[in-house]
């Protein structure tokens, strides 16, 4: 009897340990983990210790649609793509520009949004546009964020002694401030969030260069690819996306 009692008991346990594994693994299967940097508003920034932006915005009705929850993941700009490509995170959404370089680890959805890579400057800088950063014998110092577009651009146009990377944009303009670049090459939407919070800053009328933003998702992944560019059209025919990006960067007028 007890021999019975014992291997019921055993049976119940296994069954246990196996219900919570496979429990765990569908929850798992239910969680769509977003690599991103919350540090460039308005996609992404920190508002009452939570991330919220436009990438976050659209990435939740994207996990919406394919039933999902999303979760975002804080990380370092320049791990994002090394993250989706080893299956870290199953998406990459970061106001992340569709290159070259980049369609070579992972895939890009659809685009969802326009960047422009433009150049702050200090209110009083000797630098009037774009074309003065390479006029001939021009020394100006250039910040970016490491590992960005701004980055690869400034170091092939500029020459790479010419350009510091910072960690965040915001650190970028910071040197700025402080006299230690005399420009920082980023992204528009980033870059009018920031020269309205600090003072003495604007943007040069010239854009340097005109970019797609897309979602990151890892080459063997293509279900996941499709899904979230059906879920993507469905978002834009619907008009979500325009209301998402309105809400974050007001018209202009
Ligand atoms: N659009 C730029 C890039 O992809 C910057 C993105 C960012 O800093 N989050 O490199």
């Amino acid at each position: 009897m007890k021999k019975v009692l014992a291997v019921a008991l055993c049976l119940l346990m296994i069954g246990a340990i196996c219900c919570v594994a496979g429990c765990g693994k569908k929850a798992d299967d239910n969680v769509l983990t977003m690599g991103t940097n919350v540090a460039f508003p308005p996609y992404e920034y920190y508002e009452g210790g939570k991330p919220v932006g436009i990438d976050v915005e659209i990435a939740e009705k994207l996990a919406e649609k394919l039933g999902m929850t999303l979760k975002v993941e804080d990380i370092a700009f320049n791990a994002i793509v090394d993250g989706v490509k080893s299956g870290k995170y199953d998406i990459g959404m970061a106001g992340m520009t569709v290159r070259p370089d980049r369609l070579e680890n992972v895939n890009f959805s659809n685009t969802y949004a326009k960047g422009v890579q433009v150049v702050i400057v200090k209110k009083d800088s000797a630098i009037t546009s774009v074309d003065d950063l390479g006029a001939e014998g021009a020394t100006y110092k250039i910040g970016v964020q490491t590992a960005t577009t701004g980055d690869a651009y400034a170091q092939d146009d500029f020459g790479s002694d010419r350009v510091t990377g910072y960690n965040a944009g915001a650190d970028a303009v910071e040197a700025l401030k402080t006299g230690k670049v005399d420009c920082v090459i980023i992204d528009n939407e980033p870059a009018k969030a920031f020269v309205r919070a600090n003072e003495g800053l604007k943007i040069l009328e010239t854009a340097y260069a005109d970019e797609d933003y897309a979602i990151a998702v890892a080459k063997e992944n293509t279900e996941l690819l499709e899904k979230i560019n059906k879920a993507l059209k469905e978002l834009t025919d619907d008009g979500t996306i325009a209301q998402i990006v309105a809400k974050y960067i007001p018209a202009e007028g």
